[in-house]
């Protein structure tokens, strides 16, 4: 399977936010959407990466004046972009390596969607349920 089945699936929007706004819109944003991660941009550039855990990071270490300080203080700034041709076994062996939940996908520069964890498992849960489905059909025609 490839990320681009995923995408077809979920739709491909992307919750963005720029560098300079504020953690409180971050937060907002967050917990509005129900999502745990936002793509840095200014304009149509990738700026950076900043998750729920990002935030919780922040709190630890300024405390509560981190909600009126900006993104780009508490983001992750290397990116890891994913492609749409790349397979979701390679991807979920990235995030599992790299202990990261969110991978944007980007095709030539342009943001085309966002893959978290738990659509890497939910789709390999329906590859495993393809799979014993298909192998049930072939015992029960023996
Ligand atoms: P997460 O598990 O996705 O909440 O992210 C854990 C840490 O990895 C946070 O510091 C994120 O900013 C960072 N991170 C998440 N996704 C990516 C990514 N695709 N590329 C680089 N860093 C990431």
């Amino acid at each position: 399977m490839h990320v681009s089945t995923i995408i077809g699936d979920k739709g491909n929007a992307v919750y963005t936010i720029e560098p300079g706004q504020m953690l409180s819109d971050a937060v907002n944003v967050l917990c509005e959407k129900r999502i745990g991660a936002l793509v840095v941009v200014s304009g149509a550039q990738v700026e950076g990466i900043l998750t729920e855990r990002d935030i919780m990071h922040a709190l630890h270490k300024d405390g509560g004046t981190i909600l009126s300080r900006p993104v780009r203080d508490y983001m992750t700034s290397e990116v890891m972009a994913c492609k749409m041709t790349d397979s979701v076994d390679y991807i979920r062996s990235l995030m599992t390596s790299q202990r990261f939940r969110h991978m944007p996908v980007i095709e030539d520069g342009l943001l085309q969607g966002m893959v978290s964890i738990g659509d890497v498992v939910k789709s390999r849960i329906a590859e495993v349920e393809a799979e014993t489905d298909a192998l049930k059909s072939y015992i029960a025609s023996g």
